[in-house]
């Protein structure tokens, strides 16, 4: 686990490979199902993550899209049954109640969001498409509708594909540049890039998120991640990683 700092009794990190039961391709902690991985290791897997979180945690159906589903604690305590595998489809959680949510990723920007005293957070999925859509302010609104004033909210921009890797065809790169600036960029061997961290990080600060933090990590040079992009140069399918955040009791 990477785990971040969001505040008093906030419990949030992003998971790493490591822990799981899943073979190779995906080895070992994969959290995503739809990636051809057997289901039954990836409940196990979630279980493992949910055991770190202290809480079940719930994921969504990710489309690239803008959609934010708010997720509470009704059922959490079914026994015998576990989580669903998924509350539907979004690509942004928000948590009330003290219920855990999570963002599967391998390549796009896990977000982590909270405001504590307002007992609420978030989980964003942010890859180019949802980006530029602007998943980032539709996942903001949501939790000021829950309670959370922007001021207060601490954010994290978890493990990704970096500016200086994540290189794309040159009109793609103005595409998103021309809602996104701050995600202009050039890869380390001079091509055309997109800094998705960076666009999500102006993204938060334009919301008015009062502390923005980021880990730093590039998902296709840190391979202690699952990384889409690596794994597809090397011919092989892969995992996905979460990003985890929830309330302490
Ligand atoms: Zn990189």
């Amino acid at each position: 686990m990477l785990e971040v700092d969001l505040g008093a009794g906030v419990r949030a990190g992003f998971t790493t490979r490591a822990g799981g039961v899943s073979p190779h391709p995906w080895d070992s902690l994969n959290l995503g199902l739809g990636v051809r991985d057997d289901a039954a290791r990836v409940r196990e897997n979630r279980a493992r993550a949910a055991g770190w979180l202290g809480r079940t945690a719930h994921f969504a159906t990710q489309v690239h899209g803008t959609g934010v589903a708010v997720v509470g604690t009704a059922g959490d305590a079914d026994a015998g049954t576990g989580p669903a595998d998924t509350v539907g489809e979004a690509d942004g959680l928000v948590g009330v109640d003290g219920a855990g949510v999570g963002v599967l990723v391998a390549d796009c920007v896990p977000v982590l969001l909270a405001d504590v005293p307002a007992r609420v957070v978030g989980a964003v999925h942010a890859g180019r498409r949802g980006l530029a859509a602007g998943v980032v302010p539709a996942v903001v609104r949501a939790m000021v509708r829950a309670g959370a004033d922007p001021a207060r909210v601490r954010a994290v921009v978890g493990p990704s594909a970096c500016g200086a890797c994540y290189e794309v065809p040159a009109t793609m790169r103005d595409e998103v540049a021309a809602t996104r600036p701050a995600a202009w960029s050039t890869t380390s061997w001079g091509t055309a890039a997109l800094d998705l961290p960076a666009g999500v990080a102006a993204d938060l600060a334009a919301c008015g998120v009062g502390d923005v933090r980021r880990t730093g990590v590039c998902t296709l040079e840190d391979e202690r991640f699952y990384s889409h992009r690596r794994a597809a140069r090397s011919g092989t399918t892969t995992g996905r990683f979460a990003g985890l955040v929830a309330l302490g009791p």
